[in-house]
């Protein structure tokens, strides 16, 4: 008799990790399979270069759901995360720049310089969005509840207006209420539309400067930081405390079909032509892939797929990984000995206007002629990720289109780089001759080497018509889909993406509910 398993799961992103720890706590017999030579999928940490180690797509910690951290026991198997502080730093092109801090006072003082008025509205501005995503992080850890439940929590006048102010309103247009400086809208607006095809500009945007909010770190919250050993150490840990629980997990094993019986998933198999049996099959992998690809086309009713195919998933994103001779030595704060402006993020979007333009460029397949950039030195926190006197750069740029008007992205990537770097380099210049090797990730290369369907860095979009009980499709938000035995585990699911473990350990818990097993 073969072997049969209780839960496969096809993917070891940080998702599939997440449930097959929490399946196999609870005592079935689970195994992941995982296509790369590496577990963690956009989560991850590898030695591009010789000697350095780059998190080559994620790059900031802090959404890991406290629970999650909890549950799994993680800091016992390496898990160790830490805050930025500053958390943001933004150089503008007349000289000056902002740091926001990890405190009140400090950052009261800072935002004084751009506008009184801003410094003051500031703290009522974290209240608000407070207060909003407490009833929203509610949700995380659960299937969402129906868009008409949801909206009847939206009575009376002034409960409408929140509703039309966090759903429906451009984050430009929310934080036109609050603010009045530019830089300061900057600063808050570069949060909003990563990895959105949209700008600050676009109706529904408001509610991704919420989404960044669920950030915590170390019971602290609204706070990014970064990871130990990168943010290959979150997947790492998460691998061990999998396998102490029992889960086998199998690297270089791309899963090619997930074989239906009798139309209830049945197992998978493999490129290799090896075949695994299993009682229940989790698909970590994306949503479109799981449908389009990977289950029998029999297996599958044809309408379902057709809304499958329907679902939208966009790239926007590329992604430089640097090796520096030295640090960047900005013309608004020189040095090239660390400073608190190397420790956390360093932000190119000197307005809300800026990043809309970026993202004008992409709506007619260009990419961006001068990207809004989100970059991180990492071995500055973390000298074990370069030898000394190397430092790492990440940049994640913003807007490159998967889909361009001219050329590919073969052909062009390269060239989008330079155009990346020099956009950095008009704040540090040294930055022309302190590359010492660099990697570029199209949004081709996201969907060639991590499986993102269009390079979509959320598996599919996470705009407002792919949320909550509508992600990834109305009547299938909760983690089963039509092939009985088949479940959604991975960022395709609610609360769709980001390093939070949420829909990892909600479609655990829905599998264990309909096996009728106990958590652990
Ligand atoms: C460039 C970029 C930057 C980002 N920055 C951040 C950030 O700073 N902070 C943050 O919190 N989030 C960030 N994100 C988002 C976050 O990384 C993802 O939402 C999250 O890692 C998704 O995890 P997942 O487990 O759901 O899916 P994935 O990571 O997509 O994992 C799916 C896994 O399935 C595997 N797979 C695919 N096909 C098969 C197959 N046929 N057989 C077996 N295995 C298969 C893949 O190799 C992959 O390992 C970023 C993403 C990208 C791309």
């Amino acid at each position: 008799m073969p072997e049969v398993w209780d839960a496969i799961v096809v993917g070891g992103g940080h998702n599939g990790l997440v449930a097959a720890a929490y399946l196999a706590k609870a005592g079935l017999k689970v195994l992941v399979l995982e296509r790369r030579r590496i577990v963690g999928g956009a989560s991850v940490t590898e030695e591009v270069f010789p000697g350095v180690r780059f998190s080559r797509l994620a790059y900031s910690a802090g959404l890991l759901r406290p629970e999650v951290i909890r549950d799994l026991d993680l800091p016992r198997f390496g898990y160790e995360v830490h805050p930025f502080d500053p958390q943001f730093f933004l150089p503008f092109p007349n000289g000056d720049s902002i740091l926001l801090w990890n405190d009140a006072d400090r950052n009261h003082r800072e935002l004084a310089r751009f506008s009184k008025r801003d410094a003051d509205a500031y703290p009522k501005y974290v209240a608000f969005w407070t207060d909003v995503m407490e009833l929203i992080e509610a949700m995380v850890l659960e299937a969402p509840p129906a868009l008409s439940d949801l909206m009847a929590l939206f009575r009376g006048a002034e409960a409408e207006d929140l509703a039309r102010r966090v759903l429906l309103s451009s984050a430009a247009d929310l934080l036109d209420e609050f603010f009045e400086s530019t830089e300061v809208k900057a600063m808050l607006a570069t949060a909003t539309t990563i990895g959105l095809p949209a700008g600050p500009r676009t109706p529904g945007t408001a509610l991704m400067l919420g989404h960044m909010l669920l950030h915590e770190i170390n019971g602290v919250k609204q706070t990014f930081g970064y990871a130990r050993g990168g943010m290959g150490g979150i997947s790492q840990a998460l691998a061990k405390a999998a396998s102490h629980y029992g889960a086998t997990i199998l690297t270089s094993a791309e899963v090619r079909r997930i074989v239906t019986r009798r139309r209830r998933a049945a197992g998978v198999e493999l490129a290799d032509g090896r075949s695994m049996e299993a009682r229940n099959v989790l698909a970590n992998v994306d949503v479109k892939t799981t449908f389009e690809r990977l289950v029998e086309p029999d297996g599958v009713d044809p309408d379902f797929l057709a809304r499958v195919r329907r679902i939208k998933a966009t790239g926007v994103v590329t992604k430089v990984n640097c090796i520096l001779s030295e640090l960047p030595d900005f013309t608004c704060r020189p040095g090239k000995t660390v400073q608190p402006h190397h420790r956390g993020y360093i932000d190119v979007c000197p307005s809300i206007e800026y990043l809309e333009k970026a993202w004008d460029d992409a709506k007619w397949g260009e990419p961006s002629r001068e990207p809004f950039l989100d970059c991180v030195l990492h071995s500055v926190t973390d000298p074990s990720l370069a030898p000394p006197g190397k430092t790492t750069l990440s940049v994640y740029s913003q807007y490159s289109p998967y889909r361009l008007r001219t050329g590919s992205w073969d052909d062009r990537k390269e060239e989008v780089g330079d155009t990346i770097l020099e956009t950095l380099a008009a704040f540090a210049p040294n930055l022309r001759h302190t590359v010492e090797r660099r990697e570029v990730l199209s949004p081709l290369d996201m969907e060639r080497e991590w499986g993102l369907p269009g390079g979509c860095i959320y598996q599919i979009d996470m705009t407002p018509d792919q949320l909550l009980s509508l992600r990834p499709l109305p009547g299938w938000s909760s983690y089963r889909t039509p092939v009985p035995g088949l479940y959604l585990c991975g960022s395709s699911a609610h609360p769709g993406g980001g390093v939070t473990g949420a829909p990892g350990r909600n479609a655990a818990m829905v599998v264990l509910g309909d096996l009728r097993v106990a958590p652990v």
